[in-house]
């Protein structure tokens, strides 16, 4: 098979080491990617988000498969084209893709489903989310409608604060994103995510994880894309997550269906889960960045039998070989990160470490230059070890860590605190 993925990420050079290790994949190609995936891949640079560019290079290619990374294409239709084109895909339509691109869209969606999630109000108009705030006070949660890469919700302890955050969606501060704002009731608990892949019909459950947004030991700090991430996530017993599968998952694709949006691709649900219930914070409509990292490292070369059965809407015949381990991610980011920061310093030392189906060095945003990787993005790489306990894998993780010379970088001492 002559595969395509799109996306430059932590997340796609983990999709590509996993596709990679397929005896299936003849070529690989990942486009834009980055300096560890032209390690293991052809790397191929044209507009992703442009669905006419996509379809002609897969065409000039003779891709047979294409994996879409994240969300931004999807929620512009590239999925849509491509099959359109005739090409078999992984990933979402634009219209399915709402469940990520409006939050006011899967809210009613929930409702319909009947599936737990945080009462709500959806308003257009400054004076009545404002009200709606006054009436119902702190703590509160306003959030953009809109894609606003994780910086449209504001979690508001005070009514002050969630006042204001009204001012600054109506006053363009996320742009279209935040022209519509869906106000939410405060959930209490701990968050962990379950990922789910749907084929339109079935669902498949391929791991839950459990990530650290805060970029301070302890969970504090300026909120990341991700410093860490680990699986499974010991708070989603198998009890919670059949629950979650059949309060929330399971009703809310049903609804997609009748819809006439069925869901085909991976269903990141994030949930909070409080007294063994667990209700809905969000959906994604990709795997998360870094958690992709630690679930790949966990399914290996079988991804590519996964999303090619949901592709092919084969998911019922499939099912997913557990060996019963744990893997955690470490994320290593530019200093500075995530307020300004310095790009172009060397990482040194990359070279000798191990580099196999236990431990393996995601690169996020690194350059080459020659002989020598650069770092080019605020998290740079994604430090990933499995083990058979959490422990170990950290262990493991942390030793590659710790190898790494990279003065103009630094990470979290603490992933996985609350697991351990
Ligand atoms: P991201 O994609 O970065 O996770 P997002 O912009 O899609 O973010 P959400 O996931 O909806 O936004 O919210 C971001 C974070 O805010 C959640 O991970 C959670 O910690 C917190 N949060 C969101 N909604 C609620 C809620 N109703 N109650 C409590 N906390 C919430």
């Amino acid at each position: 098979m002559n595969i395509l993925i799109l996306g430059s990420g932590g997340r796609e050079h983990a999709l590509a080491w996993a596709v990679k290790q397929n005896p299936k994949c003849d070529r690989l190609i990942v486009a834009p990617g980055n300096a560890g995936i032209a390690q293991i891949a052809e790397c191929a640079n044209f507009d992703i988000e442009n669905g006419a560019e996509v379809v002609d290079f897969a065409s000039e290619n003779a891709i047979d498969f294409v994996i879409v990374g994240p969300e931004a294409p999807l929620a512009v239709g590239v999925a849509d084209r491509l099959r359109e084109a005739g090409f078999l895909t992984f990933g979402p339509s634009e219209a399915a893709a709402r469940l990520e691109s409006s939050k006011s869209f899967t809210k009613e969606i929930c409702v319909a489903a009947n599936a737990p999630t945080a009462g709500y109000g959806h308003f257009t108009d400054a004076e009545a989310a404002k009200a709606h705030i006054r009436e119902n006070g702190a703590p509160i949660v306003v959030k953009a409608d809109g894609l606003a890469a994780g910086k449209g919700v504001i979690v508001a302890m005070d009514e002050q604060t969630a006042l204001d955050a009204i001012d600054d969606m109506f006053g363009g501060a996320f742009g279209g994103a935040g022209a519509e704002v869906v106000i939410e009731e405060f959930m209490e608990g701990e968050e962990a995510s379950l990922f789910v892949l749907v084929d339109g019909e079935e669902v498949l459950s391929v791991g839950t994880a459990q990530d650290h947004k805060r970029v301070g030991e302890g969970d504090t700090g300026l909120n990341t894309g991700g410093m860490g991430a680990y699986s499974p996530a010991p708070v989603l017993s198998a009890e919670i997550e059949a629950k979650a599968m059949e309060e929330i998952v399971k009703p809310t694709m049903r609804v997609m269906k009748e819809r006439g949006m069925p869901y085909q691709g991976v269903l990141y649900a994030g949930l909070m889960i409080k007294d063994g219930e667990p209700r809905l914070v969000e959906y994604n409509v990709r795997f998360g960045d870094p958690e992709c990292q630690v679930l790949m490292m966990r399914l290996g070369a079988q991804a590519l039998d996964l999303m090619q059965a949901v592709a092919e809407g084969r998911l019922a015949e499939a099912q997913v070989n557990w060996a019963d381990d744990h893997a955690m991610t470490v994320v290593m980011a530019a200093n500075g990160y995530p307020g300004s920061y310095e790009k172009g310093s060397e990482i040194k030392g990359l070279g000798d470490l191990p580099s196999d189906s236990m431990n393996y060095v995601f690169h996020a945003g690194t350059k080459a230059d020659g002989a020598a990787v650069l770092a080019s993005g605020g998290r740079v790489l994604n430090v990933t070890a499995r083990g058979a306990s959490l422990r170990e894998a950290r262990d493991r993780a942390y030793a590659m860590v710790e190898s790494v010379d990279w003065p103009g970088g630094f990470y979290r001492k603490d992933i996985g605190w609350r697991a351990l």
